[in-house]
């Protein structure tokens, strides 16, 4: 049975998780004893996560719609002491939602910009951010073995004044090149 990877500590040691009143069998049980499956009450709501890690005993992969809905700001550094800092910020006002680019301090090659995005491309965009599974993520990644290198941040700001920060020096999530990959499809990093 192929696994999950933990968004968080990027193990493949993780189950699925069972709600309600499972039937028990020998292969339940043969699963339930490799770690492949937990079980997990039976309390079902729109907002329970599907996945459990062995290794850092997390739950993981909330349906995270209702979230997406209620975002109002993306904020995303990416950067490092020798090539500078990177500096994307997406604004949702009654008006538009409006991405502005700043590349790093005196990098030629790069260009400050200003981007509109469409509602659907915005929702779109929240979706897929969403779905490299930021919400799992431990809050910071540090390895501090490593003097300067790169640093990163991610500030996501929702109403009611609920914030999501991640932050990063010199280490990254499971997910990250799958984020990246996201920022490129939109077209709104670099
Ligand atoms: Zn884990």
């Amino acid at each position: 049975m192929a696994r999950r990877i933990c968004p968080r500590c990027g193990s493949r040691n993780t189950a699925i998780i069972l709600r309600g009143m499972p039937v028990w069998s020998l292969e339940l049980q043969e699963k339930m004893a490799k770690g492949e499956v937990v079980v997990g009450g039976c309390c079902i709501t729109d907002c329970d996560p599907t996945h459990h890690c062995n290794k850092c005993k997390i739950d993981f992969n909330r349906p995270t719609g209702e979230m997406e809905m209620r975002v109002k700001q993306v904020h995303f550094s990416p950067g490092g002491y020798h090539g500078g800092y990177q500096d994307l910020t997406i604004i949702k006002t009654g008006l538009a939602i409006v991405a502005r680019y700043y590349p790093p301090y005196g990098n030629p090659e790069l260009v400050e910009y200003e981007k509109e995005l469409s509602f659907n491309e915005w929702m779109n965009f929240l979706h897929d951010l969403f779905r490299c599974y930021i919400t799992d993520w431990k809050q910071e990644y540090v390895d501090k073995n490593v003097l300067d290198g790169t640093q990163w941040e991610l500030t996501i700001d929702f109403d009611e004044g609920m914030k999501l920060r991640r932050y990063g020096s010199n280490d990254y999530p499971p997910h990250w090149k799958k984020m990246l990959a996201v920022f490129k499809k939109y077209e709104i990093l670099g």
